[in-house]
């Protein structure tokens, strides 16, 4: 089930299907979610558009820019040649999935390859993107979690090595939840030094937004009404995205580890992050509410599959020899071929 509460409607896989008997039936799904007031066009925004009889290349014309669209134009979807009917199935099984879906068990529930399957849901996840333009209001709690563990599971000598919390390459998930909303966002980040975690509060939170911390010397000085409470904040932004979120990575982690894939990509990191903030913030809403919120925010939103795959200024493999690797990768789905070896130095997986 989706985290989340015992009121909210879920739907059953037998659901979904009658809902979906068609392709033509999830087109109009997705038409219906995409363009709640009407048709209008992807590229220029017109609403003087019309069907093009036998829907080729597209099954839309928009009759001011000219140009032939879908509905899945101008959405994370775009030149997406998997019917709808599987987007749909691919965002219902993502968003009932507690630990997320892998993209051997997607490649083998939709029939597609599993390089597909593993964009597909990279595309998906860019419905929860990071987006700080509605700071909180707050009273707002702030925590980071260290890959290794959370500090207070630490031992005293790892404490003691995080203490400066300056620490170049530390790779930590800073997360902060609006108490009043209860919504949370998280970032990663690389470092964690004063600058980095004061930023992050800064961004998300109302100038006027009490802002809870930890007793961490990071925090001190922040320029917001400021609240550091000794080990009791720990438990709060975690509570989904800890223990289902963060330790379901790290045991993903650690089966990828044993497998093809050794290392694994910080980019890939913030989307996975992002996906377990995006489902939290919205639990409480039955799976049809879930589904229809996802598909709407895929709108504006772009992944192309050279942007997945390109380097992030570290050593690179070509495109090619990827999309061999991920062909014989019996992995999980946000495994990546190209990192700096040091990121996940710290992470301490045992090889199987
Ligand atoms: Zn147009």
């Amino acid at each position: 089930m989706v985290p989340g509460k015992y009121h909210r409607k879920g739907m059953t896989i037998v659901e979904l299907m009658d809902m979906f008997p068609t392709e033509s039936a999830a087109t109009a799904w997705f038409e219906s979610v995409i363009w709640p007031n009407g048709r209008y066009c992807p590229k220029c925004g017109s609403l003087h558009t019309r069907e093009v009889p036998n829907a080729k290349p597209m099954p839309y014309w928009c009759k001011d820019c000219r140009s032939y669209f879908s509905v899945k134009t101008g959405t994370a979807m775009q030149s997406s040649k998997i019917p709808l009917r599987k987007w749909a199935i691919a965002i219902y099984l993502c968003l009932t999935s507690l630990k997320s879906v892998s993209s051997m068990k997607l490649q083998r529930d939709l029939g597609v390859s599993q390089p597909t399957a593993w964009f597909m849901m990279h595309r998906i996840r860019k419905a929860w993107g990071y987006d700080d333009s509605q700071p909180f209001d707050g009273p707002a709690e702030v925590d980071e979690t260290y890959f290794g563990g959370k500090r207070k599971n630490m031992s005293n000598a790892k404490r003691k090595e995080l203490t400066s919390r300056g620490a170049v390459g530390k790779t930590a998930v800073v997360g902060i939840k609006d108490r009043e909303t209860n919504q949370v966002r998280a970032e990663v980040i690389v470092e964690t030094d004063a600058e980095t975690l004061q930023n992050f509060v800064e961004e998300n939170t109302a100038e006027d937004a009490t802002v809870c911390t930890d007793d961490a010397a990071a925090y001190k000085g922040m320029d917001r009404l400021h609240e550091s409470v000794r080990h009791s904040v720990g438990e709060y932004v975690w509570e989904m995205a800890h223990a289902n979120g963060i330790e379901s990575f790290r045991a993903m982690l650690k089966r990828a580890h044993g497998g093809t894939f050794h290392k694994i990509s910080l980019k890939h990191l913030q989307r996975y992050v992002s996906e377990f903030a995006g489902k939290h913030n919205i639990r409480n809403s039955g799976t049809l509410a879930q589904m229809r919120d996802t598909v709407a925010r895929l709108v504006g939103e772009r992944l192309l599959w050279r942007d997945l795959v390109a380097d992030n200024g570290l050593p690179n493999l070509s495109q090619k020899r990827c999309r061999q690797l991920l062909r014989r990768c019996t992995l999980q789905v946000n495994v990546r071929i190209n990192t700096h070896p040091r990121s996940f130095a710290h992470l301490n997986i045992s090889s199987s």
